[in-house]
C-alpha cells in the first residue's frame, strides 16, 4: 500500500500499523516492559545495534510505534518521537538538539509552563532565551545573537489567539542558520502542517487535540530523521521520558477521529464568535476566524481552518468575569483545552497568573478575559448556558 497518496482523514485511520497473526482489526495494545530473544546471539546483536528490533519500552514499543508513525505521516515528518507529556516533548527537542551556550528566540505568548521551562530551568544549564511578539517579525531579527539556535513559537497564541507567520519567520531562521520549532498543539496537523510551511520542527502536547477526551498525558517532536530520530531520540531513551502503551493505545484512537472533530471544533468556535460578538456585554472577541481579527488574511494561508479556542473580554474585570463563569451550569471550569466538553477559563488568575500583571495587561490578558475551549455539544445549549450570566 502506498500512503502517499492518501487524504489525512484515511491516514489518520490506516496508517503506521502491521497487524499481527491474530489479524485484528482494532490495533493492539503492547503492555510489556521487555522483550525477549530468541537467542543469546540475538540478544547480542539487538544490544550492539546490528540488528533491528525492540529492546526495551523506554527505547521502543510496537503501540507507541504505530502512533509515531501515524502521527509522523500526518504532519509530513521523516521522523516522530512520544514523549510522555507535551512539556517533555519540549524538553527533549532542546535537551536533544542544543548545547549549554546556546540561545532561544521564542514568541512571548506561549504555554506559560514552557515560559517557566525556558526561564527558570534552562536557563541553569546555561541555555538562554529571548521572548519577542509573535505578529512582529523585526522583533525576531533584533533578537538574534551570534549563538542563537532555535526559534521557538505556538501559533495561534494562547488565549488571544494572535497568528504567527511561519513562513516568513522560518525563512529569516534559515537566513541566519537557525532553525524553527512550532507548538502545533492549538491547529495540530489537520488544521496546520508547518514543516510544509518551513519549519524544522513540530512538537505535540497530545494531550489537547490528539486525545480529544481529555484521558491522557502525552507529547511528541517530528521533524528529520538526522535531527528527531537521532538526537532527540537518543535524549528519549536515555532519559526516559517515553511514551506508554496504553497512552499511545489511547491517542492512536484519538487520532481516528482527528479531522472529524477537528472541523467540528471549528464549526463550533467559529458559531460561538460570531454570537458573542452581538452580545451586549462583551467588548471584544478574539478568534482568527473573525474577520475583524488582524491577523485573518495570514489565518487564510497557513490554516485550513480556525481552530477551537475563541476569547472574548467583557465588561467590568475579575468579579464580573468570576461571576460569569460562576453562572455556567454545563461548561467545564477548568485549565485544559481540546476536549469534547467546552471548557471555560479565566486566564489572568489562572494560565497566565504567574505572568506580571502589567504585563499581561499589555498582551491583552486583562481581568476581563475569558478563555473557551469550544467543545462538541449543541451550539445552542453552549450558547444558553452562557446567556443566563451575561
Ligand atoms: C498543554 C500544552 C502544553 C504542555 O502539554 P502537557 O501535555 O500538559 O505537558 C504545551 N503547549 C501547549 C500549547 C499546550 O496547550
Amino acid at each position: 500500500m502506498n500512503y502517499d497518496d492518501l487524504d489525512l482523514a484515511t491516514l489518520a485511520i490506516r496508517s503506521g500499523y502491521t497487524q499481527t497473526p491474530e489479524m485484528e482489526n482494532s490495533e493492539a495494545i503492547f503492555p510489556t516492559s521487555s522483550f525477549a530473544y530468541e537467542s543469546a546471539e540475538q540478544a547480542a546483536a539487538r544490544f550492539s545495534g546490528e540488528e533491528l528490533g525492540n529492546v526495551y519500552s523506554r527505547f521502543t514499543n510496537p503501540t507507541v510505534r504505530t502512533f509515531e508513525h501515524r502521527l509522523a505521516a500526518l504532519e509530513g515528518a521523516e521522523s516522530c518521537v512520544a514523549t510522555s507529556s507535551g512539556m517533555s516533548a519540549i524538553l527533549a527537542l532542546c535537551m536533544g538538539m542544543l548545547e549549554a551556550g546556546d540561545h532561544i528566540v521564542a514568541s512571548r505568548s506561549i504555554f506559560g509552563t514552557t515560559f517557566v521551562m525556558f526561564e527558570n530551568i534552562l536557563k541553569k544549564f546555561g541555555l538562554t532565551t529571548s521572548f519577542v511578539d509573535l505578529t512582529n517579525l523585526s522583533e525576531w531579527e533584533s533578537a538574534i545573537q551570534e549563538n542563537t539556535k532555535l526559534f521557538f513559537m505556538e501559533t495561534p497564541a494562547n488565549p488571544m489567539t494572535e497568528v504567527g507567520d511561519i513562513r516568513a519567520i522560518s525563512e529569516l531562521a534559515h537566513k541566519h542558520g537557525i532553525e524553527v520549532a512550532v507548538d502545533n498543539c492549538f491547529c495540530t496537523p489537520i488544521l496546520q502542517r508547518p514543516l510544509e510551511l518551513g519549519a524544522d520542527y513540530v512538537v505535540h502536547s497530545a494531550t489537547k487535540y490528539l486525545d480529544g477526551q481529555g484521558r491522557c498525558l502525552g507529547g511528541a517532536v517530528l521533524g528529520k530523521k538526522e535531527t528527531v530520530g537521532e538526537k532527540v531520540y537518543g535524549f528519549l531513551r536515555t532519559a526516559g521520558v517515553s511514551m506508554g502503551p496504553f497512552n499511545a493505545w489511547v491517542f492512536l484512537k484519538g487520532l481516528e477521529t482527528l479531522e472529524i472533530r477537528m472541523k467540528a471544533h471549528c464549526e463550533n468556535a467559529m458559531a460561538m464568535a460570531n454570537w458573542l460578538v452581538a452580545q451586549p456585554n462583551v467588548k471584544a472577541v478574539h478568534y482568527p476566524g473573525l474577520e475583524s481579527h488582524p491577523q485573518h488574511e495570514l489565518a487564510k494561508t497557513q490554516q485550513s481552518g480556525f481552530g477551537g479556542i475563541v476569547s472574548f473580554e467583557i465588561e467590568g474585570g475579575r468579579e464580573e468575569a468570576f461571576k460569569l463563569i460562576n453562572s455556567t451550569q454545563l461548561l467545564s471550569i477548568t485549565a485544559n483545552l481540546g476536549d469534547t466538553k467546552t471548557i471555560i477559563t479565566h486566564p489572568a488568575s489562572t494560565t497566565h497568573s504567574r505572568v506580571p500583571a502589567e504585563r499581561r495587561d499589555a498582551i491583552g490578558v486583562t481581568e476581563g478575559l475569558i478563555r473557551l475551549s469550544v467543545g462538541l455539544e449543541s451550539v445552542k445549549d453552549i450558547q444558553n448556558d452562557l446567556a443566563k450570566g451575561l
